[in-house]
């Protein structure tokens, strides 16, 4: 039998560089061999606020863009997380064998609680159960997801092994299938790219002006100090968008005009808009064919949400008798 792999989204908006180069090549990648479920993961982006009126429109976005990226209907199964409603039932068993404490302590629950003091609801804490649930629930075994995922990834290590321990061998352990761009920095200069933080992302479908004006409000230097390229920062974080969209010969190119004290920040930003423009127009050009086609969309998503289902029931079958349910 192939190996499982699963891999899910918010639907918080837009695709952006980050989600490209961190999770969705990873899954172009596995597509031709294994067997895979990509998901928008809806009841994960309701744990922040969100508008119910315009949640199925950017559930709807995520799903193109996914298309459009090149995941293929014929190799992999596309998943919208709230219509198997087996994963909020294996998350609330699992939920049962593992400590609060533990969910207390994550990075990305902190985070989160930072920012937004107001919305600390219990979803926000359970995140990582439930994400566990989504994985376990296929019996994934490969996960690829960036790398600001891994400690989630951990809990769901963690969660399979007490599940074993306790109700016998059940779930393989999933580990992070990792992309040369598991960490995409964010253009504000720090922390990671991200669809909730604004000013920090170039989303996939950004035309060349758009992608222009973000890149202009990276926050730069004189282009005078020399030495070595710092390590953070917007200076730090326009390199390495060099390094990953453009290769080496563009990142040395400008690595040299930084150490010679006569970078041009101008010169950079807008070659570096150019090299992502030509990356992501033939993802544009293919967008528009299926934003044409909702009706073969629709079609896709009865067909794959449904034998996802079906999927889910086995392995809910043998939970719920494990666990003494049935
Ligand atoms: P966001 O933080 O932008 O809302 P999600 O939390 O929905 O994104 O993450 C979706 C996927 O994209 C996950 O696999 C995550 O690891 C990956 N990802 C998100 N941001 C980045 C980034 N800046 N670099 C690499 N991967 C990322």
């Amino acid at each position: 039998m192939k190996k499982r792999v699963y891999s899910g989204i918010r639907a918080t908006g837009r695709l952006h560089l980050g989600n490209y180069y961190g999770a969705v090549k990873g899954m172009l990648a596995l597509q031709d061999t294994y067997d895979c479920i990509f998901a928008v993961v809806d009841s994960h982006t309701i744990t922040v606020p969100y508008d119910p009126a315009t949640l199925q429109a950017s559930i709807r976005e995520i799903i193109l863009d996914y298309l459009a990226a090149g995941l293929d209907p014929e190799k992999c199964k596309l998943e919208i997380q709230s219509r198997v409603p087996q994963h909020t039932e294996l998350a609330y068993y699992l939920s049962t064998i593992y400590p609060v404490a533990r969910l207390e302590d994550l990075p990305t629950y902190k985070e989160k609680k930072a920012q937004y003091p107001k919305y600390v609801n219990m979803g926000l804490l359970f995140y990582p159960v439930l994400m566990a649930a989504d994985i376990l629930l296929y019996k994934a075994e490969l996960v690829p997801v960036g790398i600001d995922q891994e400690p989630h990834l951990e809990v769901a290590r963690e969660v399979a092994r007490k599940f074993n321990s306790m109700f016998g061998q059940t779930f393989p352990e999933p580990v992070r299938f990792k992309t040369s761009g598991e960490y995409v920095p964010s253009l504000a200069g720090t922390g990671k790219m991200s669809k909730s933080v604004e000013g920090s992302f170039i989303n996939l479908t950004d035309d060349l002006e758009t992608i222009k004006q973000r890149l202009a409000k990276v926050p730069t230097d004189s282009g005078l100090l020399g030495g070595q390229i710092p390590q953070e920062g917007g200076v730090a974080n326009l390199f390495k968008l060099c390094y990953l969209l453009g290769g080496s010969d563009l990142h040395q190119k400008y690595v040299q005009d930084y150490k010679e004290k006569r970078i041009r920040y101008s010169e950079l930003k807008n070659e570096l808009a150019e090299v992502i423009y030509k990356e992501l127009n033939p993802f544009q050009q293919r967008r528009k064919e299926f934003e044409n086609n909702p009706k073969m969309v629709d079609e896709i998503l009865e067909k794959s949400n449904a034998e996802c289902r079906d999927l889910a029931e086995i392995t809910m079958q043998e939970v719920r008798e494990k666990m003494g349910l049935r």
